[in-house]
């Protein structure tokens, strides 16, 4: 099966001149959904991973089915104002515009082993900014797990000294 013919390209979304990679056709068919988990899984079933990171709102389909799957716990990272509880925040960059992340306080113990997960990686600034956040509350990232990686826009570089796993390079 080649996973590229579920992942389909909008011109000029959200903003003029960008080309968006869409993955609601893949996210709509089981087949391709299971393909993918196995690329994501990787090798993370021997690396003890305590809590799966993802990132609001694409980067959460895959965050908690990797989560389950590695029997760890899934925790959310969310735009401002979402979650209920105290919450840290980080601002970044986005390929258009910038943002902010919070999560919980208590959603990390110090130590705990940490998966990171994003559908896209495009210019690197949301993972740093999750990362950021991750690090304040102690946990220890083993890996930045992405679906694709828009690798033109250089976002590795952003990550240097993490992990980053990309089953998709565009
Ligand atoms: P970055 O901060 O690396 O520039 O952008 C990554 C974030 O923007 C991710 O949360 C991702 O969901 C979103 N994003 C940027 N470009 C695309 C894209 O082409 N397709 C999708 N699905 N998400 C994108």
């Amino acid at each position: 099966m080649t996973l590229n013919q579920y992942i389909r390209d909008i011109q000029d979304f959200p903003k003029p001149g960008i080309v968006f990679k869409d993955i609601t056709p893949l996210l709509a068919n089981p087949k391709a959904v299971k393909e993918c988990m196995a690329l994501l899984i990787n090798n993370l079933r021997e690396r003890n991973i305590d809590k799966v990171v993802g990132v609001e709102s694409r980067g959460f389909f895959f965050a908690t089915l990797l989560a389950y799957e590695l029997g760890a716990g899934f925790v959310p990272v969310r735009k401002p104002k979402k979650l209920p509880f105290e919450t840290i925040a980080a601002s970044y960059d986005l390929e258009y515009g910038t943002d902010t992340l919070e999560i919980h306080t208590d959603a990390i113990k110090k130590g705990e082993r940490i998966l990171i997960h994003d559908d896209v990686l495009a210019t690197g600034g949301t993972a740093k900014a999750v990362c950021e956040l991750v690090e304040k509350l102690g946990g220890e990232i083993v890996q930045c797990n992405f679906l694709m990686e828009l690798s033109f826009l250089n976002g590795r570089e952003k990550l240097a000294g993490h992990e980053v796993y990309a089953p998709l390079v565009y």
